[in-house]
């Protein structure tokens, strides 16, 4: 189990929840980041007492020196602030609680600092996926899923072992919040529509993305990377109650599932812990009481953003970078009510039709590649 760590995105719901747990296992937090909230932020490094803590831009970094005077607490700002904060000498583990791709750079500061890296940025692992374990492998960091499919798969695999074992991989999902619905119904469901996940208590940008399915595409490809699987090795399969988390069946039929309640803490308390388990004072699952247990195939017409995903999973090279690029800044456009939710697979699809992939890519082609997207998506709404 690790003593003390970084938190990147601090403020977010990964972070706030990762707090929980070091607040439960006695975890020190060294370091603490967030964009904005500085309320919050201010509280939490009033609580934790980091030694540093950064922001994205300068005038809240002011802000937050002045607020935190006296307190020996640095305050550091801008990428140069996020790399210091995932590389600190005394953190062994750094949780990536940022979203989107704009935690890239940090999370391989961690990984060249050979930090273990709890992953709840599943976004740079659809980009660069690649790239970043094999810059994992070589800077000897451990890397350690958060996301709670992958936690579970994970889980089955107790860490690395036994890949070679491995028949598949099977990704539960629950169905999101327009489960059921037809491509037209799905299309015309507002933000507020959007935002009711049934399940789980998210920020935005997943919530979202859970309600297109592209948050399961996207797993679909961060499964890929991070055990090295094939696509034909990794199915989805529609589980409403959110209980089962993931499964793996190995090369004998036999299938090992993890299961729980849905809570978020219980992947992050994993992550921060594994090799061991710890005590935890949550409920566990009662399984005299809990629903019934259902497993269905995905409705691909319905959720084409989880078809395009798996399409570029087997295309590869860039058009992963061009699918997630695209997919945020739709997104982003969706959260500022300036497109419908049946536009975003249309402006994703538009910039995979228009940007050709590029093979075996250097990072430099992957951002390029993620600029274009979102270039693309936007030129296409402007
Ligand atoms: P969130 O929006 O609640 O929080 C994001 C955090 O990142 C905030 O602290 C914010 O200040 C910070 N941030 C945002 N943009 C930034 C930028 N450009 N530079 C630096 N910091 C920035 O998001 P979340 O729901 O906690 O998700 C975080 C990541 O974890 C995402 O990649 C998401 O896909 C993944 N994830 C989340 C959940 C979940 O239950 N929330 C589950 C699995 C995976
Ligand atoms: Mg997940």
């Amino acid at each position: 189990m690790v003593q003390t760590i970084s938190l990147l995105g601090s403020t977010g719901s990964i972070g706030r929840q990762t707090l929980d747990v070091c607040r439960e296992q006695g975890i020190r937090v060294a370091a603490l980041t967030a964009r904005s909230s500085l309320d919050l932020l201010e509280e939490q490094a009033r609580a934790f007492r980091p030694r540093l803590v950064a922001v994205t831009d300068l005038e809240p970094a002011l802000e937050l020196a002045r607020r935190l005077a006296g307190l020996d607490i640095e305050v550091a700002y801008g990428l140069d602030g996020l790399r210091r904060a995932a590389s600190l000498p005394e953190s062994e583990a750094v949780v990536t609680a940022v979203v989107g791709m704009a935690a890239l750079w940090p999370t391989m500061a961690a990984i060249e600092a050979g930090k273990r890296v709890a992953f709840a940025n599943k976004e740079t692992l659809v980009c660069a996926g690649e790239l970043v374990m094999e810059a994992a492998r070589r800077y000897g960091a451990e890397i350690v899923p958060v996301d709670s499919e992958h936690s579970a798969i994970f889980q089955c695999l107790r860490g690395g072992r036994g890949r070679e074992e491995i028949k598949r991989l099977i990704l539960t999902c629950s169905g999101g919040p327009f489960f059921g619905l037809s491509r037209e119904e799905v299309a015309g469901k507002t933000k507020a529509d959007a935002l009711r996940h049934p399940n789980w208590s998210m920020g935005e940008k997943i919530t979202i993305d859970c309600a297109t399915l592209m948050n399961k595409g996207l797993e679909f490809i961060e499964a890929m990377r991070l055990f090295r699987v094939t696509p034909d090795q990794v199915d989805v399969v529609i589980h409403r109650q959110s209980i089962v988390h993931s499964m793996v069946e190995f090369r004998d039929g036999a299938i090992l599932a993890q299961m729980g309640t849905p809570d978020m803490r219980l992947p992050i308390r994993y992550a921060l812990t594994y090799p061991d388990r710890m005590q935890s004072e949550l409920p566990g699952l009662d399984l005299l009481t809990c629903p019934p247990l259902t497993f269905a195939p995905p409705d691909l017409e319905a959720f084409p953003c989880l078809k395009m995903a798996m399409e570029c999973a087997r295309t590869g090279g860039t058009s992963c970078a061009v699918l997630n690029g695209a997919n945020e800044a739709a997104v982003e456009l969706f959260r500022q009510e300036r497109i419908s939710l049946g536009q975003i697979p249309e402006l994703v699809a538009r910039a995979l039709d228009a940007i050709p992939s590029l093979s075996h890519p250097a990072m430099e082609d992957i951002l390029e590649a993620d600029r274009k997207a979102r270039e693309c998506v936007e030129r296409a709404v402007s």
